[in-house]
């Protein structure tokens, strides 16, 4: 049922390293090889064996309207039409920073880059420029992309600085990562009680989405509010995987904590690689060419993106009831994920559009409970699936995404 995407396996493993762009579509954390994929329409998409599945990654967020959502793919062609990129500003770029400003209002500035990795990096540079201090706090099991600084082995609720997790990383690029275990105010209090006046950010994803989907506990994110405010700590809210798709604003305004600056990607581009960093004027205010700090982008606010990007925000600002419907939907995955699973021990949670299950536990609320499931049922329930016409993320620390297109 796989013949064909094997066999481009095959022949991208020859060109492309483990025969992918990004390792964890590679399913090295399930087992098996990966599927090549076609096309996608609406809640589906289409392998090259033209087996299809419904679609429980989206992109990995960004499809929340579903694939090919009509008035998204027309804003794209007419902008295809007048020009793919020309290095040049345009309205749509002041458009699309407008429409984000409304939609979360703390972003005062917004700065566009093409992914969230740079958005990250970029983001702590700004922190950093903005304080004059080096030091950072990031969370175990909370990803900010690939840049030096966040790729640390981040040993669970360790008080210690952080060594690097990657071949390549320098050392001294982390030395200034503090890693502190997600829903734990205490560790991060005793992290600023060392080094408070050193601490340039805190830097989290204000619901953890790269380590299942975990839900930050009654206060966390209040202290962390509290604790940047009485050090001048910048707080960044890593808002690529819940900006525009938790609420509009975000979990900023779902927790209803305003960050210093907030980190953006997938759903604002809507599918196209936008990403950007945004916050607080006075903070903003250092970015080149207004102030000091060094950040650019040969192909930064694309056309044709910000188009894509553009309407899918618009789109999701004049719905009234779409943060709801999706959760719906989340909601009854759940359910039927807890009846089909009812003899085994399992958690699952959600959060508006996004889900994850983990088994062998019976709750997910910190790295090492997660990082203690079974993830063999998991590779099993992926298998099942994909041979089924459901199309998972291929790993169990990854969040399952639903767009409206599936309801
Ligand atoms: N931040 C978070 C929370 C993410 O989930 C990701 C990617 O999944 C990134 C940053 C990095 O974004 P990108 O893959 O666009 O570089």
């Amino acid at each position: 049922m796989f013949s064909q995407s094997q066999k481009l396996y095959e022949k991208s493993c020859q060109l492309i390293p483990g025969g992918v762009n990004s390792p964890v579509r590679a399913f090295n954390s399930v087992g098996g090889k990966p599927v090549f994929i076609d096309r996608a329409h609406g809640p589906h998409l289409f392998d090259v064996d033209g087996n299809s599945y419904i679609d429980l990654i989206n992109s990995w967020g960004p499809m929340i309207l579903g694939h090919q959502f009509d008035p998204v793919v027309e804003a794209v062609k007419e902008q295809v039409e007048k020009g793919f990129s020309y290095g040049a500003p345009t309205e749509g770029e002041y458009l699309l920073a407008r429409q984000v400003n409304k939609m979360a209002p703390w972003a005062e500035l917004t700065r566009l880059t093409s992914t969230g990795t740079e958005a990250c990096m970029s983001a702590l540079r700004v922190a950093r420029g903005y304080t004059g201090r080096q030091k950072f706090i990031k969370f175990a099991g909370n990803y900010h992309g690939h840049a030096d600084p966040f790729l640390v082995k981040a040993g669970s609720g360790v008080l210690s600085l952080a060594i690097p997790g990657s071949p390549g990383v320098p050392e001294g690029t982390t030395q200034s990562t503090l890693i502190a275990e997600y829903n734990n105010l205490e560790n991060v209090r005793d992290l600023f009680n060392e080094y408070g006046s050193e601490l340039a950010a805190v830097i989290l994803e204000p619901v953890a989405g790269n380590m299942g989907c975990i839900v930050p506990e009654e206060g966390f994110l209040e202290g962390l509010r509290q604790l940047c405010d009485d050090h001048g700590t910048v707080l960044i809210f890593d808002e690529v995987m819940t900006g525009f798709r938790l609420a509009g604003g975000g979990a900023s305004e779902m927790f209803d904590i305003t960050p210093d600056l907030v980190t953006y990607g997938k759903v604002i581009g809507g599918g196209m690689p936008i990403a950007a960093f945004a916050g607080k004027r006075e903070v903003m205010e250092t970015v080149a060419p207004l102030g000091p700090v060094y950040q650019a982008g040969t192909l930064s606010g694309n056309p044709v993106a910000v188009a894509c990007g553009l309407a899918t925000l618009k789109h999701l600002d004049d719905s009234s009831d779409i943060y709801e419907r999706l959760e719906k939907t989340t909601k009854e995955i759940k359910d039927i994920l807890l009846e089909r699973f009812a003899d085994h021990k399992v958690a699952v949670n959600t959060i508006g559009s996004m889900i994850s299950i983990h088994f062998g536990i019976d709750k997910a609320s910190h790295y090492d409970d997660v990082a203690n499931a079974d993830n063999e049922v998991f590779k099993r329930l992926f298998h099942h699936c994909l041979k089924n016409g459901i199309y998972l993320p291929p790993s169990p620390f990854e969040t399952w995404f639903i767009s409206q297109a599936i309801g």
